[in-house]
């Protein structure tokens, strides 16, 4: 059986808990897209792990990890992260392979980056870690694949620091290597989850264009990034936290109004109680009420057949909770999300009011204990996306999570 996991916004959702989470049931898991700038937080037991590029089964001392055709991989950050993941007591050797079809980064394409973004009109806020440019290459032509680290003729084309850089890691990387197309298909009879990186919105061709990533973050990149066809997907769940936050530049139209007194405080509380700053820079993420326009898009071009909701303990001490369900955009009532960024930027949000539950959720194990005004809450959220949430967060241990539907069964 084959699950997807991808994040149901801008990314930062919660995805790396809830892979974990899911992975027990799994013997595979493939990372299909992104690269090093993509962070997962996993706690387990009080500790916390970071992990970027390595997929988040890894944690589980059975699972065998795939990176996937569809990732740009930074090998120096990739072989520190396995160090960390060894410093930590997780033994990885013989349980991680690649993709021979995956792209590299080489050291140039982070200057690139960060040149090419200062020299924007509009910066897109890149993390400049060579992601975007080593998608671009690979699109020109002209990318380096796990692959073609043999190809003599191929390898004569670089020199000075990329080679240098290249042959630091050649041997190491083809270790490591498969062809992914022929191990999906190994494992057909098998439990494999695909994990996304950043978010739907985030997705090159449906997301907040130019305000996206280079890679292909919706469902649909778990087939052209690993290697199996639509067919053989079985289920998609997308992660969506219970407001709504964004990390770089891009629209975002129910973010807080930090002008405003009581947004400005909202946008604190939820800032600090939801720890939202990046795991790979630190940076403080942009936070707002819950775009249920922009969920019920994700849910649609997804075909999602399950909602995860996490963070919903977030709002366990305030009296009363809004989420956005339809935008004025010039005077005018848009319940669609529009493609054209100067309207995104227009939209000013319609919100709908819920009471608050005004309990901590922390050892809640079952839907039907939620209290009632959490329940309304997913329930209102339920029919407006047209999309069953069938998993529950309310804290970032792997145990504080329930199953109403089990994407497995
Ligand atoms: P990802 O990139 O989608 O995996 O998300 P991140 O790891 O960047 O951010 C998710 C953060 O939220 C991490 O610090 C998690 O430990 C934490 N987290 C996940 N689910 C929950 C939840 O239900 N409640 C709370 N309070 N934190 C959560």
């Amino acid at each position: 059986m084959n699950v997807v996991i991808i994040g149901a916004q801008w990314g930062d959702e919660g995805k790396g808990k809830i892979v974990d989470y899911l992975a027990e049931d799994a013997k595979y898991v493939v990372r299909y897209s992104g690269g090093p700038n993509a962070g997962h937080t996993i706690v387990v037991d009080g500790k916390q792990f970071a992990l970027h590029q390595v997929p988040s089964g890894i944690l589980y001392k059975d699972k065998t990890v795939f990176l996937g055709s569809g990732m740009v991989i930074d090998p120096e950050a990739l072989f520190d992260e396995l160090k960390m993941l060894k410093d930590n007591g997780i033994d990885w050797e013989g349980r991680v392979f690649i993709s021979d079809r995956a792209q590299l980064i080489l050291p140039k394409y982070r200057t690139m980056d960060k040149e090419r973004d200062a020299q924007r009109k509009r910066p897109i806020g890149t993390t400049g870690r060579g992601m975007g440019i080593a998608y671009a290459e690979k699109a020109h032509r002209d990318g380096v694949r796990l692959a073609d680290l043999d190809w003599a003729e191929k390898m004569a084309e670089f020199d000075g620091e990329d080679l240098e850089y290249i042959n630091r890691y050649k041997d190491q990387l083809l270790s490591m290597r498969v062809d992914l197309v022929a191990k999906m298909h190994e494992f057909k009879k098998d439990n494999i989850l695909f994990e996304g990186a950043q978010g739907a919105m985030l997705d090159i061709d449906s997301g907040t264009y130019p305000y996206v990533s280079s890679g292909t973050s919706c469902a649909a990149g778990a087939c052209t990034g690993s290697g199996i066809g639509p067919h053989e997907i079985d289920r998609i769940l997308g992660v969506f936290k219970a407001y709504q936050t964004r990390v770089g530049n891009g629209p975002m139209p129910t973010e807080f109004n930090e002008a405003d007194e009581s947004e400005s405080e909202l946008c604190r509380y939820v800032r600090d109680t939801g720890r939202e700053y990046g795991v790979t820079t630190g940076r403080a993420r942009r936070c707002g009420y819950l775009d249920l326009v922009a969920l019920r898009y994700a849910c649609r071009f997804n075909s999602m057949d399950g909602l995860v909701l996490t963070h919903l303990d977030i709002y366990d001490t305030m009296d009363q909770i809004e989420a956005c369900v339809a935008y004025e955009i010039d005077g005018k009532i848009v319940t669609d999300f529009p493609s054209n960024v100067d309207m995104l930027n227009k939209a000013k949000p319609v919100l709908e009011k819920f009471d608050g539950w005004k309990t901590s959720l922390k050892e809640i194990k079952k839907y039907s204990k939620l209290p009632k005004n959490a329940r309304k809450y997913i329930e209102f959220i339920e029919a407006f996306t047209e999309t069953p949430v069938s998993i529950v967060s309310v804290g970032y241990e792997r145990n504080e999570t329930f199953i109403r539907k089990n994407p497995w069964k």
